[in-house]
């Protein structure tokens, strides 16, 4: 990986961190206990759980997500930054602006699957 790709990819982590953040922020407002006696119906309490279980899961998975871009954004300067975990083979760049918390190279990743 060139010095440029380094930034580059540096870079849109950074963006997709401040994104990731921003989104909690924004369904955190979404998921305010639901009052017991409320005036808003027992149907319509039903659909405001339901809907706080789904926010809450997403904001576990941004959440997740953002954890692993700050561990992969700590090793930026490392020579293992960008490189498969398993067959030490450089990931394509190409891949790592899309996914750059990915570790495995397509390779890997097929074979872990099976
Ligand atoms: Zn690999």
């Amino acid at each position: 990986m060139t010095d440029k790709e380094r930034k580059e990819l540096v870079d849109i982590i950074k963006k997709e961190m401040v994104k990731l953040q921003r989104k909690i922020e924004e369904l955190k407002e979404f998921t305010q206990p639901v009052e017991p006696d409320s005036a808003i119906g027992r149907i319509s309490r039903m659909d405001a759980i339901n809907n706080k279980s789904i926010y809450d899961a997403s904001i576990q998975n941004s959440r997740n997500r953002l954890a692993q871009l700050e561990n992969i954004l700590k090793m930026k300067n490392d020579d293992s930054f960008g490189v498969c975990i398993k067959c030490h083979n450089d990931i394509p760049t190409e891949r790592l602006k899309i996914r750059p918390e990915i570790r495995l190279c397509a390779g890997c990743l097929e074979h872990a699957r099976r």
